[in-house]
């Protein structure tokens, strides 16, 4: 059988998390944190379940789930989207993109993305059987050069797709941004994938830029977020997809038959917890601390670091430690000096000219200071 993705490897979360696992090392490689979800909101999944939601939920989500994403998203956003029709709960934002780009990319098209983009956007596009056209965002700050960006405009492009806060660099898509993607996708009759898993870590006073506050851009676009994120609980992988009702009908076409509904009872259970707005408010908070005791400690390392604006990740630049490259570099790190994690060229299409690794810091205090005393002796 021919490979209908032949260039493809195992996904670098899954080798890195094994490669930690295999050599006993601190793993701040694939982005989850290693303290609990909230006793709370675990009891009110064991509360569902014993209430009996143990059977399927109606395809596109729980009705009162929806309905408490559609009241956040307008308080914060301005922005009503139609809990009926407008909001689909999905198995984490993984499978929200995968549906997204089934339900919209055919053979020929062209999708825009920023380099470096999370590993799951290019397969995804070529298995449809459209073509990636990546942009190099610029370092130190990751930057969007937009003309570049009009430049790579073509008749077949048919979509471009965002993540801000951005995994990995940690920056962060100001309100011009925004305004610059409105201008291009309404000028060119475009769709938008905006990846906002980590719309809620955002730091020093930062106001997150989502596509639904713009109201072109929000008319053209696919929203996507992650509880698993939000609530520290990423292997309950629970997100949803955000979209105008002519998008999210082609949306759900797809979602019907790729899963048809997602866990029952941990719906109902956010669906609750969602009602009081500190759990996601005070996130930004709770990891600005993180960051910001992470930094600290790493003050006088030989790493260069230009400090996250969001996400739970830190670049760190090696330029002064080693020649290596990242990968031979992040292997190394792994298996003698016990801490992994991810070298960033593999969403770099493999170009070897950045010396940076990732580090997750949603971690607790303990590990962090253990991981900063490794990093510091390089
Ligand atoms: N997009 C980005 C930018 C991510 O970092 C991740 C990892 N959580 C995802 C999407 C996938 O999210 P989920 O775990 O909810 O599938
Ligand atoms: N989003 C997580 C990261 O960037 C990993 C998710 C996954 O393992 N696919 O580390």
């Amino acid at each position: 059988i021919n490979s209908k993705l032949p260039n493809i490897e195992t996904s670098i979360f899954a080798k890195m998390s094994k490669m930690a696992a295999d050599h006993n090392a601190l793993n701040l490689s694939q982005g989850f944190p290693n303290f609990p979800s909230d006793p709370a909101l675990n009891a009110l999944v064991d509360q569902a379940m014993s209430d009996g939601y143990n059977q399927y939920a109606p395809m596109p989500g729980d009705f009162g789930l929806r309905m408490e994403i559609s009241k956040k998203i307008e308080n914060l956003h301005d922005r009503f989207y139609n809990p009926e029709i407008e909001i689909t709960i999905t198995a984490g934002a993984t499978q929200a993109i995968f549906t997204i780009i089934a339900a919209t990319i055919s053979k020929g098209d062209e999708v825009i993305i920023f380099t470096p983009a999370y590993d799951c956007y290019a397969p995804t596009v070529e298995l449809f059987g459209g073509k990636i056209v990546p942009i190099q965002l610029k370092p130190p700050f990751y930057e969007v050069d937009w003309q570049e960006v009009a430049d790579n405009i073509s008749s077949k492009t048919k979509m471009i797709i965002i993540n801000s806060p951005h995994n990995p660099s940690g920056m962060l898509f100001s309100k011009d941004d925004m305004l610059e993607l409105q201008d291009l996708a309404e000028k060119n009759d475009l769709l938008v994938l905006s990846d906002e898993v980590y719309e809620h870590i955002i730091f020093d006073g930062n106001v997150h830029q989502s596509a639904s506050k713009f109201e072109a851009l929000a008319e053209r676009s696919f929203v996507t977020a992650s509880f698993g994120k939000t609530f520290h609980n990423t292997g309950w992988k629970m997100g949803y997809c955000t979209a105008p009702e002519n998008l999210m009908k082609d949306f759900q076409k797809v979602h019907q038959f790729v899963v048809f509904c997602v866990n029952h009872p941990i719906q109902k259970a956010l669906a609750t917890y969602l009602k009081d707005k500190n759990h996601y408010l005070k996130l930004s908070d709770f990891y600005q601390q993180k960051r910001d005791f992470f930094l600290h400690l790493m003050e006088g390392s030989n790493f260069k670091i230009v400090p996250s604006k969001g996400t739970y990740f830190q670049m760190l630049d090696f330029t002064e430690i080693s020649n290596e490259n990242d990968i031979a570099f992040a292997e190394r790190l792994t298996k003698e000096h016990k801490i992994a994690t991810i070298p960033t060229s593999v969403f770099n299409e493999g170009r070897k000219d950045f010396k940076q690794i990732r580090v997750c810091f949603a971690k607790t205090d303990e590990t962090l200071a253990e991981a900063a005393k490794i990093l510091r002796e390089l």
